[in-house]
């Protein structure tokens, strides 16, 4: 599917719909899905999406010729067939000598890049501080990108015609270096083919933390894995995973031999990350940063693994990361305990018996894919500790849809829901224009997903997708005209109004189950609601 979507042009496909103007790295006109006079409809080009930010619509060109046509999956290819001569699938031959390009331009740019380590005193300073040693750099064959068009006149020299060097994804738009100034980790997948790049900033500069090489046929995201081609033989001999946030806590990991090890580097963990493990290795043990992002990103994963019924584990460390925790001492055993046991014991020592809810909101999800003697266990537990009757608890349970929020690019642009639709409203305008009044008000109201992305927004960790996205709205935003100050309270207000009749749902649900006790209680947080709720209606 994906070589099909390659050789569609999205423009190609919706100028033949909507009149489109250029707008810097957009194309904007009329949303053919609403009625509208200003446009507010937008194509990305680059990433070969299309986003309307008045109605909400967004997605791929499939979605987009869905959408307008009126058509299901089967019909969208039947049409392709039809009006653009496009074949599902590409030929395997064609397929092969591209990936062999590929990987003959990158052996020659890791070249270039390994060279301009050597002569970079900065970046090699940056290495030894972190805590690298020569071997490690060696070993996994780290280099820096200078940047400006040092690199793609260097391939260019060599014979690679412009084309191949863009169709490796080693120039932007402009032609210009995509890695500018950044560290270089080479990306090999498990069988040792470098499929690509990560360029890591190290020195205070703006722009996203770690980029990546851009999808090619030969690295997917979703399903790369940093350091599994080294660390598979340990993973095979253990049976068990350590699964790290960056490159970094890989590499010093290694250095201190715990070997069974991967990172997922700069994107967000997939199932299909995990499936790869699981041809590998039949327990995971998170070992995430220990911030708040680090501890939602274990969230999510555990809910995936559990997905997957691999038996998790939480790494204990004071430390911030795993790196960190290496950087100063050699070869000490990292504590492991049960995940849910752990997960437990953080979240009472965090709210406390008397907030009971809060843990159960949290706790609940994870535990809904264990054995049912497992889950028994955990609600005795819970029953005696929050003093809830477990039957209360295991109706919850029954009700609870475990939902794994996700970051990948369609996620961002389609809006599957009001509370969606206002949060990305929200974090885009205030991506354009800090109020830290709101964005106090932001923090208290987000659903847990947006408020994770709310943080990378203030903390310039956005990945590609993200930034991107935020990007395209932020042009929207800016040529619109509107008062971006009351767009920004009216956004709020209508989060607000949505996230609280949502609790009320909620709060009505558990009425209908609840014990004589209970009942008052949840009487009185309904009360409570409905005030809030008048409140903000009166705004
Ligand atoms: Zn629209």
């Amino acid at each position: 599917m994906e070589s099909l979507k390659n050789k569609l042009d999205i423009f190609e496909v919706v100028q033949r719909y909507v009149k489109l103007k250029k707008a810097g790295r957009y194309f904007v006109g009329l949303c053919p899905f609403h009625k509208e006079t200003k446009p507010s409809f937008y194509i990305s080009p680059e990433r070969q999406i299309f986003k309307c930010f008045g109605c909400g619509e967004g997605g791929d060109v499939l979605k987009f010729l869905m959408k307008i046509e009126n058509l299901n999956y089967p019909q969208v290819l039947e049409k392709l067939k039809e009006d653009y001569g496009l074949e599902i699938k590409s030929t395997p031959s064609e397929l092969v000598r591209e990936e062999k390009e590929i990987l003959e331009i990158n052996y020659a740019a890791l070249k270039f890049f390994r060279q301009n380590l050597k002569e970079n005193k900065d970046a090699l300073d940056y290495l030894r501080e972190r805590g690298l040693t020569e071997k490690t750099i060696n070993d996994f064959e780290l280099g820096f990108s200078p940047g400006n068009t040092l690199l793609r006149d260097y391939l260019y020299s060599l014979g690679y015609s412009l084309e191949k060097i863009k169709k490796a994804g080693f120039v932007d738009e402009k032609n210009f270096d995509r890695f500018q100034s950044r560290l270089i980790f080479p990306l090999r997948d498990e069988r040792g083919r470098l499929v690509g790049f990560t360029g890591r900033l190290f020195q205070k500069e703006l722009g996203p933390k770690y980029l990546n090489s851009p999808e090619t046929s030969l690295f997917k995201k979703s399903q790369f894995l940093y350091g599994l081609f080294y660390s598979k033989e340990y993973l095979l001999q253990t049976k068990k995973v350590f699964l790290v946030e960056g490159q970094f806590d890989f590499l010093l990991a290694w250095q201190n031999n715990l070997k069974n090890i991967v990172a997922v580097s700069g994107s967000a963990l997939t199932e299909d990350h995990l499936r790869k493990l699981k041809r590998y290795s039949q327990e995971i043990i998170f070992a995430f940063d220990n911030d708040n992002a680090g501890f939602s990103a274990s969230l999510r994963a555990n809910l995936l693994a559990k997905k997957l019924n691999f038996p998790t584990y939480q790494a204990i460390y004071p430390q911030k990361d795993l790196a960190e925790f290496f950087a100063n001492q050699e070869n000490i055993p990292i504590k492991q305990e049960k995940f849910e046991d752990y997960l437990l014991n953080f979240l009472l020592e965090k709210y406390g018996q008397e907030k009971g809810q809060e843990i159960l909101n949290i706790f609940l999800p994870q535990i809904k894919y264990l054995k049912p003697i497992e889950i028994n266990n955990y609600l005795e537990r819970l029953s005696s500790l929050l003093n809830i009757s477990k039957n209360l608890l295991e109706t919850e349970l029954k009700q609870i849809e475990v939902f794994v929020p996700s970051f990948e690019e369609k996620e961002l642009v389609e809006e599957k829901s009001l509370e969606e639709k206002f949060s990305l409203k929200l974090i885009s305008l205030i991506y354009l224009q800090k109020d830290s009044l709101v964005l106090e008000e932001a923090q208290n109201f987000l659903p847990l997903k947006f408020k994770n992305l709310l943080e990378r927004v203030i903390k310039n960790e956005l990945n590609e997708n993200e930034r991107d996205y935020l990007e395209m709205a932020k042009n929207f935003y800016l040529s619109s005209k509107i008062s971006l100050s009351r767009e920004l309270k009216k956004t709020l207000i209508n989060l607000k109004r949505v996230v609280l009749k949502n609790n009320l749902k909620n709060l009505h649900n558990q009425l209908k189950l609840a014990t004589a006790e209970e009942f008052d209680k949840i009487m009185l947080e309904i009360n409570d609601l409905l005030k809030e709720l008048r409140k903000v209606e009166k705004q």
